[in-house]
């Protein structure tokens, strides 16, 4: 328990992570089928297409699917995902949480191959590190989308929390893990939060997180609305996206749909994607802002955006900071001194930019 303590108190309140046990299985029951006659097998043999390969952990491969596999339906916060595709549990360069259950990782087929891709794109665009990389990947959605535990959105396949690539103190590429990074891209593992011996040090990797941001965003696949991120980690890739000489579009969205909300999001980020106009037509809803380039890119397909005026938020029981660090126990002065230092950048929102209020 201690050694999640942290990443409890870090969450604000977004901690009520531990779910529900899994409902035991019913008891299998074999579905009666009609046995065809042999000619009438082969002739639906024939016609029905081979199924796509199946990826780690299950499900199709998400980059094998047209997009009209999934359907997102209602807002983020509301909503539900017909057709929903697991992202697999690896892959060449990332991962899913294994802190998490599986079936946590369900969204729409545009969002999950993007994030598949643009993961891929950075195994191997970016000098190998030994070992390799890794981006991990942290809640998207369930099966059927609708309510998930510790999380007033990912509700309808179009939300996907992502950690930040990693480096060790020597530099050498970590697997990613969901710690609070200071303004100075740093943080640390606390693991058992009383004993500050197995504690263990890392920092942003700024062009491997460029480099997945960047892709994602170049993307035609899939329309980014947002990106959570805390101010001082956005500055950082945005200072680093202008040096590399990265396309003016793509720093131009960067700037534009990266924001700090209420939740200060400098432990991983936290991207949403835009209902397409097959989802809009099967029921598909925005929340603010609805960018022009995204109503140009509708208007083009024959849709227009659908967004309710006023968002609904469910009621998600929150716990406070202070709350969730009685409820972690004892911890090393270490931790408290980063605890007090953290405040100074979970204020919210950052104003002053258009569409980031
Ligand atoms: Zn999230």
């Amino acid at each position: 328990m201690r050694a999640a303590g942290l990443v409890a108190i870090v969450a604000i309140g977004l901690v009520f992570g531990c779910d529900r046990a899994q409902a035991p299985a019913p008891p299998a029951t074999e579905p009666r089928e009609a046995v065809p006659e042999p000619a009438v097998a082969a002739e639906v043999a024939a016609l029905t297409p081979p199924a796509p390969p199946e990826v780690p952990g299950g499900g199709p491969d998400p980059l094998t699917l047209d997009p009209s596999y999934s359907t997102s339906i209602g807002g983020p916060n509301e909503g539900s995902l017909t057709g929903g595709v697991p992202l697999p549990l690896s892959g060449p360069g990332y991962r899913f949480t294994p802190r998490k259950k599986p079936e946590r990782r369900h969204g729409t087929v545009e969002l999950v191959a993007a994030l598949v891709r643009a993961a891929v794109h950075v195994h191997t665009t970016s000098p190998t590190g030994d070992p390799p990389a890794i981006l991990t990947f942290g809640d998207i959605g369930m099966p059927q989308g609708g309510e998930i535990a510790g999380h007033g959105s990912h509700r309808a396949g179009r939300d996907a929390d992502v950690m930040f690539y990693l480096l060790h103190e020597d530099g050498t590429p970590a697997e990613g893990k969901a710690i609070p990074l200071d303004p100075e891209g740093k943080g640390t593992d606390y693991k058992d939060l009383a004993d500050p011996a197995d504690d263990v040090a890392f920092a942003i990797d700024v062009p491997r997180t460029w480099a997945f941001v960047a892709a994602l965003l170049a993307d035609d696949t899939v329309q980014i609305q947002q990106i959570y991120i805390v101010e001082h980690l956005r500055t950082m890739l945005l200072e680093h996206g202008k040096r590399v000489k990265a396309e003016a579009l793509i720093l131009s969205r960067f700037a534009d749909v990266t924001c700090q909300p209420r939740f200060p999001h400098d432990d991983h980020m936290h991207i949403r994607a835009f209902c397409t106009a097959q989802d809009i037509a099967g029921g598909c809803n925005d929340v603010a802002p609805i960018y022009p380039w995204q109503r140009a890119l509708l208007e083009s397909q024959g849709a227009a955006p659908v967004a309710p005026g006023k968002r609904k938020t469910p009621k998600v029981k929150l716990t406070s900071v202070d709350e969730a660090r009685e409820k972690a126990g004892p911890m090393d002065a270490a931790v408290s001194e980063f605890l007090d230092r953290r405040k100074a950048w979970a204020k919210s929102p950052h104003p002053g930019r258009k569409w980031c209020k």
